[in-house]
């Protein structure tokens, strides 16, 4: 039996067999609360058989770190038997293995011989498997190519749904991937784009007059390296765009070209941008969703069309979603984020919305995607 995380999206460090088929291994966090996630691969070998893991906090983050980690949980973990492509919850086959402590979490799952299994705080997509993955809309009328590249050198995916029709198309922007952990956000951007070039009525008739571009996952080499939240130029995406409709300059590589891309080329009237996030310790209700929204939006809009638009769609949003129950408030949307800065800057509506991926595997996640583009379409009196 061997135990790793040295893979794409990996995260666990300090990995050690206390007893036979009883392991513990420490979280890899980058700063509270940025501190949840991890992803391990249980190799059966010759023998296979069960195997409990405890998991710690980051001991490298202290107080605030383990504070931070806990805090997340109890959170339904998951696992995966052929390649991270189909996950499940633990407890569905071994019902009762799960306990949470307050220094650390642990689960057991049973390992075939010769076979392998991922365990992981959330369903996991990899960028290998996004790239893979982007082939099928390329089949289907999408056009994908890259953002560009990455601080490391990798290619941002980025796809082209373009409209049915040629004259008077809204320009739709969907993205996610700035906290790479959370990677329900990568795939309710998928699911948009298997939605929109399916022949689904609703999604024929937003194609119609709609110019849809998404780009997945911003942050991958986060992804690559199973980062919980920050760049691998140690920079958090989402604070990232303070002062950029002003002329400041994002820190992050992947954010300049972002938001280059974003002003000087596509001017999008509409930013749909999903966040992750996990647990049901101080949430509502089931399944514990959220939404962040614009505090004042008549002082960040200058054109009061544009304004009652947002609101619009943030009020659709309240009543067509469950963004609501996790804090049962909606967070505030400030004057870091890119949504703020693209409101401003060109008038983009700009929902954001986060989906717990505790309680969302790969079909809740894409699933859950495309409910909140439809009601936001919807709102926006498209299709
Ligand atoms: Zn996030």
């Amino acid at each position: 039996m061997k135990i790793t995380s040295d893979f794409e999206c990996g995260n666990g460090k300090n990995i050690v067999e206390l007893a036979p088929g009883h392991w513990r291994l420490d979280e890899v966090g980058e700063k509270a609360p940025y501190c949840k996630y991890f992803c391990v691969r249980i190799d059966g070998e010759e023998d296979g058989g069960p195997v409990r893991l405890d998991i710690y906090p980051d001991p490298d983050l202290g107080e605030a770190g383990r504070a931070g980690m806990m805090g997340h949980y109890p959170s339904p973990l998951w696992y995966s038997e052929n390649a991270m492509e189909r996950w499940l919850n633990v407890t569905k086959r071994w019902p009762g293995v799960e306990t949470y402590g307050d220094d650390h979490i642990s689960t057991q799952v049973v390992v075939p011989p010769n076979r392998s299994t991922y365990v992981a705080s959330n369903v996991v997509l990899s960028w290998s498997m996004l790239r893979n993955w982007a082939a099928s809309p390329a089949t289907q009328g999408a056009v994908v190519d890259a953002l560009g590249t990455t601080s490391e050198g990798r290619e941002i995916p980025r796809l082209h749904i373009p409209p049915l029709s040629a004259d008077g198309a809204h320009r739709v922007f969907v993205f996610s991937g700035q906290h790479p952990s959370e990677h329900c956000g990568p795939l309710a951007a998928c699911g948009i784009a298997e939605f929109l070039c399916s022949s689904h009525p609703e999604a024929r008739a937003i194609r119609e007059h709609t110019d849809v571009w998404i780009v997945p996952m911003i942050n991958v080499d986060g992804n690559v390296h199973g980062r919980n939240g920050w760049t691998m130029e140690d920079v958090n995406p989402y604070p990232d765009f303070e002062g950029a409709c002003d002329g400041r300059e994002p820190e992050a590589t992947e954010d300049r070209l972002l938001w280059h891309w974003l002003v000087d080329e596509l001017r999008p009237e509409l930013c749909l941008n999903f966040h992750g996030f996990l647990g049901q310790r101080s949430f509502v209700e089931f399944p514990h969703d959220g939404f962040y929204v614009l505090q004042d939006p008549a002082s960040v809009y200058t054109d009061p069309a544009r304004c009652a638009l947002y609101e619009t769609v943030r009020d659709t949003l309240f009543w067509d979603t469950p963004g609501l129950t996790g804090a049962g408030n909606p967070g505030p949307l400030g004057p870091q984020s890119l949504a703020y800065n693209l409101a401003r800057y060109c008038g983009a509506v700009v929902p954001f919305y986060e989906i717990n991926h505790g309680f969302h595997g790969v079909y809740g996640a894409k699933r859950k995607g495309v409910d909140v583009f439809r009601a936001t379409m919807r709102a926006m009196g498209c299709g």
